[in-house]
């Protein structure tokens, strides 16, 4: 199958957008590299302190009238977001290809998520109606409407530079606040690509910005401007706790999502021939940067001829993922998001043999399909004979690394995954209605798949998570999201 036509034909150089105008930076610019083929195809600003305070003015600014505007007005800036979006549908997944490096599908699926959250969003009319009770006492009636509050921030990681913005974003604006996005400086583009539509979607300016940057500082500026009522953070546990601790400390409100290490439990009674396929895209899909991938299988009960086939059932579809460009359709994996990131799991993979667990499947020998370099591919690697108390078996890799690992019975494997101080993800694999039933009300995750692995929450419901992957209170999507992003006002009033 022939390679898709590449996105973006000569190297861009990013901007910021802000108060609807597309401004330089006067900070430092960083190369992007395409990690299938190693070319640069942009560069982004790690925008200065004073840029980022200008953002949170300016939005500020834009506020108030945006707040008086209709929400019906509000959302048909949504709704015409939305058809931007699907007319650029392809264009959008492919550059997030380009930059991170999953397979052109995976993009595809990823740009579908994102824009159901446009959708979800345009319900604001109603979900965000507050309720009332007349006569609480004689003559006296009671309300409670819903406000926005100013500004916020949206901190994004690199592995969904599409939807995980689209997570918080379209609430943000819909019930009347501002935001500014920063986008992952390992992933910037997409974003820059969304919001020329934004800005064809006729939003006021000011309303949402883009503001392109890296680490602590940005972060910081981003809390601790005055106009700035709220963060939005989704990264590694550190930043997460950090900004959580930093939020707090500054009396603003937060969603502080982070890490992750998922247990994916395959019961006796598992249906293998459905399981396999599932945990193919569990494990390696996205070439691992998921915060839902698996990354410990466990097989459970004392079935020496049942671990066994599992065993060669899931080595054999491993071995068979076709790795490559990401635009090629026929590839199911493309490279990890760059050099580093793939040193990082290569560091992973050695400490695992260090630590005695067996290599059965070495994805260091890697078979491209194509000419690329081989600079950040990466395939299946699976590990068995590995200790619960092995570094691989307890901290995120964030890449095509699977660990098989046995319980004698149910309460053990959740004993493993209550032992691990992550709790974003977990799955099991049976067809037993009372495992299933016990599974899902004892493991402390936020997200729970019953013969799914990845349990991605629709754009209607939370985007949860427990222990060390969530920091807050409300959640990212949906109902929870508007809550998040609106003050409760109580209203007493007595008719004379
Ligand atoms: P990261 O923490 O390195 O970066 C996330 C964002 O924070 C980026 O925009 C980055 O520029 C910024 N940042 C980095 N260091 C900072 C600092 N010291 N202070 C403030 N901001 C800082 O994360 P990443 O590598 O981009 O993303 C991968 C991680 O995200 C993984 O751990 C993954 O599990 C997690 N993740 C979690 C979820 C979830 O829903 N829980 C979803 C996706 C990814």
């Amino acid at each position: 199958m022939s390679v898709l036509e590449e996105p973006i034909k000569k190297v861009l150089v990013l901007k910021n957008y802000v108060a609807g105008e597309w401004i330089e930076s006067k900070g430092e610019f960083h190369d992007i590299v395409n990690p299938a083929t190693d070319k640069v195809i942009a560069k982004v600003p790690f925008s200065t302190r004073e840029e980022v305070d200008e953002a949170a003015q300016v939005a500020s600014k834009a506020y108030p009238e945006w707040r008086r505007t209709t929400p019906l007005s509000r959302v048909r800036c949504l709704f015409r977001l939305k058809e931007l979006l699907e007319d650029n549908f392809e264009e959008i997944s492919r550059i997030q290809t380009v930059e991170h490096g999953k397979t052109i599908d995976e993009s595809r699926g990823e740009t579908r998520r994102g824009i159901e959250n446009v959708e979800v969003a345009t319900g604001i009319p109603s979900m965000m109606m507050g309720y009332n009770l007349e006569d609480i006492a004689s003559g006296i009636d009671e309300y409670l409407i819903r406000q926005p509050l100013g500004v916020f921030s949206c901190v994004a990681p690199f592995n969904f530079p599409f939807m995980i913005p689209l997570w918080f974003a379209p609430y943000a604006v819909a019930t009347g606040n501002c935001i500014i996005i920063k986008p992952s400086s390992r992933c910037p583009i997409t974003q820059s690509k969304v919001v020329e539509l934004v800005d064809e979607a006729g939003f006021p300016p000011g309303v949402w910005n883009v503001v392109h940057g890296s680490g602590s500082m940005i972060s910081s500026a981003l809390i601790e401007h005055p106009d700035i009522k709220g963060v939005t953070f989704v990264g590694s546990t550190p930043v997460a706790k950090q900004l959580y601790r930093e939020c707090g400390e500054a009396g603003k409100r937060v969603i502080a999502q982070g890490g992750a290490k998922n247990f994916m439990l395959v019961m006796p009674d598992a249906n293998l021939e459905k399981t396999i396929p599932a945990l193919m895209t569990t494990f390696f899909g996205n070439a691992g940067q998921r915060c839902l991938a698996g990354e410990n299988a466990v097989v459970v009960g004392k079935d020496d001829a049942f671990y066994r086939k599992f065993k060669e059932a899931f080595l054999t579809a491993a071995s068979r993922i076709k790795v490559g460009y990401g635009l090629d359709e026929s590839v199911q994996m493309g490279p990890l998001q760059s050099k580093k990131a793939k040193e990082r799991v290569l560091g992973f993979i050695e400490k695992g043999i260090q630590e005695g667990a067996r290599i059965i499947l070495d994805g260091r020998k890697v078979n491209i399909t194509g000419d690329y370099p081989e600079t950040s591919f990466l395939a299946a690697t699976v590990f068995e004979n590995v200790a619960p108390s092995a570094t691989i078996a307890r901290e995120e890799i964030f890449g095509p690394v699977a660990n098989i690992m046995r319980a004698r019975n149910l309460d053990e494997a959740i004993g493993m995954i209550h032992a691990n101080p992550y709790g974003n993800e977990a799955s099991i694999f049976t067809s037993s209605g009372r495992s299933a039933r016990e599974f899902q009300y004892k493991v402390e995750c936020g997200n729970i798949g019953i013969n799914v692995g990845i349990a991605a929450p629709m754009a209607f419901f939370p985007f949860s998570g427990m222990k060390d992957s969530f920091f807050g209170i409300l959640h990212g999507q949906g109902k929870e999201a508007i809550r998040f992003f609106t003050e409760s006002k109580v209203v007493v009033q007595r008719w004379w």
